[in-house]
């Protein structure tokens, strides 16, 4: 017996699956990150070993070997009956009743053949000696469970005979399991003419070498940064770029923002990966800037959302933005700012779902096409003005009012007006009072710092910029400063200096392209630490 109970997806998958356990041999059990996958494998497990059986469980990398033993034990499997496929582990021990393999290790040994029952984790990736199993174990009559929140592989439809779908990413938002989300499109990059390419884990998707260099644009990073230091609240923040270049990129010019910001790579060592994790859960890591989704093992508290990797696959999509959508204490909603394009696209998070696994319905064609139909139906807008983006059927904007004229459309390229995203409230006079007091402080700091002095009127002006109005009958008594206002104080000056810039490189004729140097780089970057002191120093050099 395990020492917990089933939850009410976990309750629902097992009666789904004992329903249909005599009918059918390989089920795809349909569990988006927070419905509690891995415990679902935990009890399928218990109720196979209780009887005497063998379970395999098949993680997909071999780092989450450990984690999900010490997940299968804390949920009280007997760790006296797990061994791993691993030749070297010192608990490779194959009369095991509980088999912890992983995917690439699996790949290179012979498949144990006393095994009862196969679970496969993430399921949705095409390993093809795994898939060769599924049908040799099917045909014996050896039943298999693959589980993924992303089954959208058109290959499943072969190997599964059954979907089951105890619940939906929207049913765990609207229950309190997953967290709420608040979506921005700041800024969209021109993607017309990039070419797509398959990939294993992904299917087709745009080529990555194009868009690599499209995001690399030194306007759409600028833009990122901006608008995260404008509108990012300092929220703990994970980016998810194109390759390393993009990334590294992205980094140094949060590093040159006073922003702390960190690679984090599929080839990051794991010891690497565990610090860099540990300085980004105790706040000295703002951003982390990820290339690929999977970043395997991190489940840290993550409030903002940077996605600057277009993509067309669903599965990317889904996977990249549950790095947000999980759950915790004081966390009122994700923001995810969509510099990609994708969101116009592809849509909300818990708009894609399936009722059946690709390949399976018989109309097939008929049914794809009333989907694509019903998606672009549900396609959140763009508010013209704040960059939010409204659910479908919404028309006022529920961030800023603004009301869209007809046809009108957003070119984010020009004009582009990033007007405050203070969230839905109206600020309350103590919040004014706030600001005001630490802009104060900062103008005062700046005095006693020997720095080129900030005037009354650039103070009042700040103000206004933020809230639309002057600071009448606010007291100037001087606060200490927080991330916030001094994010946004930055904000002001870099984008005061990149409109000089601008008006500089006007005045210059016949401009070639401004790719800067950084972007060339295909090593990882290790960014130095930046300390208040440099922090407040790139304060005012900005100046
Ligand atoms: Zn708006």
């Amino acid at each position: 017996m395990l020492n917990i109970t089933p939850n009410f997806a976990q309750e629902r998958a097992l009666n789904m699956l004992r329903r249909h356990w005599k009918t059918d041999n390989t089920f795809l059990v349909y569990s988006p990150t927070g419905s509690g996958k891995t415990g679902l494998a935990a009890f399928i497990t218990d109720g196979f070993v209780s009887r005497g059986m063998r379970v395999m469980f098949c993680a997909p990398y071999q780092i989450l070997i450990n984690q999900t033993s010490a997940r299968f034990i804390e949920y009280g499997l007997p760790g006296e009956e797990i061994g791993y496929v691993w030749a070297d582990h010192p608990n490779y021990d194959p009369s095991l009743k509980i088999q912890i393999a992983s995917a690439d290790t699996l790949i290179r040994r012979e498949f144990p053949d006393n095994i009862d029952l196969l679970i496969i984790d993430e399921a949705h990736l095409r390993k093809k000696r795994i898939l060769q199993d599924i049908e040799r174990l099917r045909a014996s009559g050896v039943k298999v469970i693959g589980l993924s929140g992303t089954p959208f592989s058109p290959f499943l439809g072969h190997y599964y005979d059954r979907l089951i779908k105890p619940t939906t990413i929207g049913e765990l938002i609207q229950r309190g399991d997953l967290s709420k989300y608040e979506f921005f499109a700041p800024s969209k990059p021109d993607l017309k003419g990039v070419k797509t390419s398959n990939s294993a884990k992904f299917g087709s998707d745009y080529n990555e070498a194009q868009i690599g260099e499209i995001m690399c644009g030194s306007t759409l990073v600028g833009d990122i940064v901006q608008n995260w230091l404008e509108n990012g609240r300092d929220l703990p923040t994970i980016a998810f770029c194109v390759n390393v270049a993009h990334a590294n990129f992205l980094t140094i010019q949060f590093n040159k923002a006073g922003v702390n910001a960190e690679v984090m790579t599929a080839d990051t060592p794991v010891e690497e990966r565990q610090l860099m994790i540990h300085r980004f859960e105790n706040g000295a890591t703002k951003i982390i800037v990820s290339v690929g989704v999977l970043v395997a093992g991190f489940d840290s508290d993550v409030r903002c959302i940077i996605y600057a990797r277009p993509t067309k696959s669903e599965i990317r999509w889904l996977q990249s933005l549950g790095r947000g959508l999980r759950t915790a204490p004081g966390k009122e909603s994700c923001l995810i700012f969509d510099h990609s394009g994708t969101v116009h696209r592809l849509g909300f998070p818990d708009s894609i779902e399936y009722d059946d696994l690709p390949g399976k319905s018989d109309g097939m064609e008929d049914t794809a096409r009333r989907k694509s139909e019903e998606r672009a139906e549900k396609l959140p807008h763009e508010c013209p003005e704040c960059h939010y983006m409204k659910p479908a059927g919404v028309y006022v904007c529920p961030k800023c009012g603004c009301k869209p004229l007809a046809g009108e459309d957003v070119d984010t390229d020009t004009g582009r007006k990033l007007k405050k995203i203070g969230g839905s409230k109206e600020p309350t006079k103590a919040e004014k009072q706030a600001w005001w007091s630490q802009i104060k402080f900062y103008q005062r700091q700046r005095s006693a710092l020997g720095k080129k002095p900030v005037s009354d009127g650039w103070c009042a002006n700040t103000f206004r910029e933020r809230f639309g109005h002057w600071p009448n009958g606010l007291s100037d008594f001087p606060m200490d400063i927080t991330p916030t206002v001094s994010n946004f104080i930055r904000h002001k000056f870099i984008a005061f200096a990149k409109g000089r810039e601008k008006q500089q490189k006007q005045q210059q004729t016949q401009q070639g392209d401004i790719l800067p140097e950084d972007c060339q780089t295909s090593q990882i970057v290790r960014p130095h630490r930046l300390s208040e002191q440099s922090r407040q120093s790139a304060i005012s050099n900005s100046i």
